[in-house]
This record gives C-alpha cells, structure tokens and sequence, in this order.
C-alpha cells in the first residue's frame, strides 16, 4: 500500500467511524504528513494507529489520541496557541494548520534533542506559525502568555497552576492527569467568569511530564 492510501484509510475509518466532527479537521491531518514527524526506520507505520519511539525514550502520540484532543481544543483560526511537549512536533504541525497564517503555535520542550527534531520536521512540513523552545513546560510558557487555548502533552500528577494562569478568559486547556488506577484521565478544562468546568474526556496512556510541576 502507498503512504497516502494508508493515510486515506485511516481518514476514512475516522469519518466512517463518527470519531472526527468537522470537515476542517480532516483538512488539517491530511494537510499534515506524519511520516515527516517519526524516525526513517518506523515510516511503514507512518499511518497505523499507536504511538511509536522518538529520540530520548519519548514517543510520537496516536493518530487517534492527536484527534481526540485537537477536536476537544476547538482551535479557530488567529488564536495563539502554547502546546506543553513538542516531541515529534506532530500535534504542533496540526495545530498549525488549524490557527492558520493569522495565528501562532508556541511549544515547550525539555529534552534538547527534541527541539531541534521537532523544529526540524516543523520546518520540512512548512509551519512556519510555530515555534519550539527548550524549557519545562510544567511552568507554562510565560515568555507569550496568556493563550486561548492550552495542551499538554505529557502525563501530569495534577494540573500546574501556572497553565491556569497563563489561560485567557474564556480559554480551554487540555491535560491528562494521573488517576488513582492506572494511566490518566483526559480533563478539558474552560475558564469562564474566572471560574473552572472540568469535563473528562476518557482513559489514555502518557509519558509522563517532568519539571517543577510535573513527576518529582
Ligand atoms: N506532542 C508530541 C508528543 C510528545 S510525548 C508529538 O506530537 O509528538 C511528550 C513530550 O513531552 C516528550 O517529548 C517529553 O520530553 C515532553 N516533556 C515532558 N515533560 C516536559 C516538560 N516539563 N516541559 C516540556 N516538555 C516536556
């Protein structure tokens, strides 16, 4: 199978499946080549549905969770964007097509040899509206806040105060947060009034966040 009927045919299970809700989406993902986001010896999977291993003991998240928490984010077009965990840069590359040319895309990232990955698949893939930095992200980016929208990428042991900080009115941030079983719980959170709603989207598995607010 060539790389775009394999990409063709996870689109369409995601639309037959009911999974994806806008048309706009499925324009970003297919915008987006993910085979420009993982290491040359995975790219037969570029298209199969798991995460696969970057540099640093990280991972490239799944087709379906990078969905799932896009689709929660309700990204439009000219907003500024911080995503926590640049990894591949894939979920950034998303991102960037969904803010568009008005928009910006900041992301954090704590491992070095990650930054540079990231920008560089960034850079092959033409996104121009993002930018990595080296940092914990677990403190936010404080450099360009506040954001309409907040991602994090990694499995936090609770939410760091400082993303709620750095959270414009009206604002959604999405995080997986540890639960007491196993893995986390996906929370979308919305600031509105200067008040918190919590809603929790599900069960995921997640490499976990480090830094200040992170693991100890
Ligand atoms: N969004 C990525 C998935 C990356 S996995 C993608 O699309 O490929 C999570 C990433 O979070 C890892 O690269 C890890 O190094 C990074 N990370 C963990 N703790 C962090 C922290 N405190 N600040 C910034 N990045 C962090």
């Amino acid at each position: 199978m060539t790389m775009k009927a394999k990409k063709d045919l996870l689109l369409k299970q995601w639309k037959e499946s009911g999974l994806v809700t806008t048309e706009k989406i499925l324009e970003a993902f297919r915008a987006v080549k993910r085979e420009n986001f993982i290491l040359p010896e995975h790219e037969e999977y570029a298209y199969s549905d798991y995460p696969l291993p970057i540099h640093g003991g990280q991972t490239i998240s799944q087709p379906t969770t990078v969905l799932i928490m896009t689709q929660a984010l309700e990204v439009a077009p000219g907003m500024k964007v911080l995503e926590i965990g640049a990894g591949s840069g894939y979920q950034a590359a998303i991102l960037s097509k969904l803010v568009g040319k008005t928009g910006q895309v900041y992301s954090v990232e704590t491992v070095p040899e990650l930054v540079s990955f990231s920008q560089q698949n960034l850079n092959k893939s033409g996104c121009s509206n993002v930018t990595v930095s080296f940092g914990d992200g677990s403190q936010g980016f404080a450099a360009k806040a506040p954001y309409d929208r907040i991602i994090v990428t990694a499995a936090a042991p609770k939410v760091p105060p400082p993303l709620i900080e750095q959270l414009k009115e009206s604002g959604i941030l999405i995080i997986p947060v540890d639960n007491e079983l196993f893995g986390q719980t996906m929370k979308k959170i919305t600031k509105k009034n200067g008040k918190l709603t919590e809603e929790n989207l599900g069960e995921f598995r997640f490499v976990p966040l480090k830094g200040k607010y992170g693991v100890r």
